[in-house]
């Protein structure tokens, strides 16, 4: 299970409509306790994607050890990414999957004409074939 916290998840949900019509992609930091994660923290990240950034997203590796070391300088944890689907839905897709890391979450906020419509997690699995649904609770408003 996975929570957001009302101050990380606004500057997600800004961020992924600021950036409208194209993905907007960033890190989640915050405490892991067994299979409960709260996040308190998201960083929002460049979308280095070469080709359209309207159907994809890539992250510069140096960006999200710098994220992880900020979640180790504030004694907490690089829990996962999150970046949007613009005009379609909050699915786990195949390039998704093949760009997946097993051990962390993958939200994904689908914005439906310039405005958040709904959102989910996505655990992969370690062969990068498969993506579980993980329970995903955000603030409302
Ligand atoms: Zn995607």
């Amino acid at each position: 299970m996975i929570r957001i916290d009302r101050g990380p998840w606004r500057e997600m949900v800004n961020h992924a409509q600021a950036v409208y019509p194209n993905e907007c992609c960033g890190a989640m930091i915050g405490a892991i306790d067994g299979d409960q994660k709260t996040v308190s923290h998201a960083i929002a990240l460049d979308n280095v994607s070469a080709g359209s950034q309207a159907a994809r997203y890539e992250l510069r590796p140096e960006d999200l050890l710098r994220a992880d070391r900020e979640a180790r300088g504030r004694k907490l944890d690089l829990i996962g990414i999150y970046h949007s689907h613009p005009d379609c839905g909050a699915y786990f897709s195949e390039t998704d999957l093949k760009n997946s890391c097993p051990w962390y979450s993958f939200v994904v906020l689908s914005i439906q004409n310039g405005r958040f419509d709904h959102a989910n997690s996505w655990l992969p699995n370690a062969e990068q074939t498969q993506a579980e649904k993980e329970e995903l609770i955000w603030p409302e408003s």
